[in-house]
């Protein structure tokens, strides 16, 4: 019996040994590039094109901010993280959650497999989020307190 068993890249996502992989390796990962990104002082935006919509329409998407929002997030200023874009905050705070979870389920002793499903439920949900938040955004008196 083959002791040293090799797994493709497919697998990690299905194996508890695969998964505990991904559970050391997130946060390793996210770690790494928020020590690189604080280290050196690099500045995530402006490599990115400008955003289209916002070219198009002069409005802001529902993604607009979203970078600079990860980048305050990385120097760990919540505030400005939130204030830059709400929803990329929110959806940061969710993956963390669901990171969480999924590191439970590795130790719990009746462990099962992660299902990644994603239900149309949750397709609709977020896409009426990114709709509302558009809508919201652009208000003026969205712009005397957030950007
Ligand atoms: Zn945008």
């Amino acid at each position: 019996m083959n002791k040293h068993k090799r797994y493709t890249a497919g697998q990690l996502f299905y194996t508890k040994k695969g998964n505990i992989i991904l559970a050391a390796a997130i946060p390793a990962v996210l770690l790494l590039f928020g020590l690189i990104v604080n280290i050196f002082n690099i500045r995530l935006t402006g490599w990115l094109p400008t955003c289209y919509f916002k070219e198009a329409t002069g409005m802001n998407c529902p993604g607009c901010g979203g970078t600079r929002s990860v980048q305050s997030l990385l120097h760990l200023d919540i505030w400005h993280s939130l204030w830059y874009n709400p929803v990329v905050f929110i959806l940061i705070i969710t993956l963390a959650v669901l990171y969480v979870r999924f590191v439970l389920n590795l130790f719990k002793k009746t462990y099962t497999p992660p299902k990644y499903d994603f239900s149309v439920a949750v397709a609709y949900i977020i896409g009426a989020v990114a709709v509302i938040f558009l809508i919201v955004r652009n208000l003026p008196f969205y712009h005397t307190v957030f950007y």
